[in-house]
């Protein structure tokens, strides 16, 4: 058994859950509290194993299913997701883009955040993803069946999209949503240009096969701007790596996404989970900042060196390696 520092454990992409509730517990309750309502904290083994374990503490932890006040970012990009979950619109002067849905209960409080910022989801021509797990494409075939907006997803995610993820190297059966038909299948690299507004997907497989970051090429008052929504670079309980991959090849795309993802130098980035980017911190400064609030190239550049560093240490971790330099680094 591996014995690991809290310090360890927190490198590690998958505690990041175990700490964001350990943490909501000390904030909302005394000490007396916590010790007779604090549920158990379940272990990283746990976790693991038990897809629907995981399941549930993620989403009550994060937030995943709690509505959020939608808010513009910049220009045409607004943020229409959940307290937890990064939805995203793109309103071009051809007619509005959403990238992701959550969970399958959030496609109405979806649509009604586009609403509230005055727009229509009838209006919506086009729906794109960053990877198909339930909680950002649980809504596609909600939105597709009340408004008819067609969807557009990455060719190695296309088979998890239109069976509902049945097929998923990890939470086949577990973690299933309703299917949704893919209406333009995307190859790494293709650009969507709507109106005033440029996408480009890039294949960044390893989370999924078929996980996409998108780069969003928008001018706003005649200043470019480049938004980054990264995806694919982090594993999840239970993911094997290096030894006994989860699929064949997983550890060259993982290596090969982080390469990607570092050679980007958004000014702005968002993500699929909003603690990721700090929705919370930027849209409060937003108020007095605007736009400034949201740039942010270092966050984005320390967000994917911890995410390599996070895999590189799991490899290790799965292949037995002690890493001495590290151990001192973090104690
Ligand atoms: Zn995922």
């Amino acid at each position: 058994m591996h014995a690991m520092t809290p310090v360890k454990l927190l490198s590690r992409t998958a505690a990041c859950l175990l700490v964001l509730s350990t943490q909501s517990q000390s904030q909302t309750q005394s000490p007396s509290q916590a010790g007779s309502q604090a549920p158990a904290i379940p272990t990283q083994e746990q976790l693991a194993n038990d897809n629907n374990l995981f399941l549930a503490m993620a989403r009550k932890a994060l937030k995943w299913e709690e509505p959020d006040e939608p808010v513009r970012i910049v220009g045409p990009v607004y943020f229409v997701g959940t307290k937890g979950l990064g939805c995203f619109l793109f309103a071009t002067s051809e007619g509005l883009v959403l990238m992701n849905t959550g969970m399958p209960s959030s496609g109405p409080m979806i649509a009604d955040s586009i609403r509230k910022l005055g727009f229509r989801p009838e209006d919506i021509k086009l729906m794109i993803n960053g990877h198909a797990h339930v909680d950002h494409a649980g809504a596609f075939a909600y939105f597709k069946e009340q408004f008819g907006a067609p969807l557009a997803v990455m060719r190695e995610d296309v088979a998890a999209m239109e069976s509902g993820d049945k097929n998923d190297f990890k939470y086949a059966d577990d973690f299933v949503y309703p299917a949704a038909k893919v209406d333009r299948i995307l190859r790494d690299g293709d650009v969507i240009r709507m109106g005033d507004v440029r996408l480009t997907a890039y294949l960044t497989p390893g989370h999924t096969r078929g996980a996409t970051t998108w780069i969003a090429d928008i001018v706003v008052d005649g200043k470019p701007y480049l938004v980054a929504f990264p995806d694919g670079a982090g594993f999840n309980p239970g993911y094997r790596v290096a030894r006994n991959p989860s699929y064949p090849g997983i550890t060259d795309d993982y290596r090969r996404t982080h390469h990607q993802l570092e050679m980007l130098k958004p000014d702005i980035w968002l993500a699929q989970h909003n603690e990721y980017y700090d929705l919370a911190g930027k849209r409060k400064r937003a108020e007095t900042e605007g736009v400034n609030a949201w740039i942010d190239p270092e966050g984005y550049r320390q967000f994917i060196a911890g995410k390599k560093r996070a895999f590189e240490d799991e490899v290790d971790l799965e292949m037995g390696v002690e890493k001495v330099a590290a151990e001192k680094g973090t104690k």
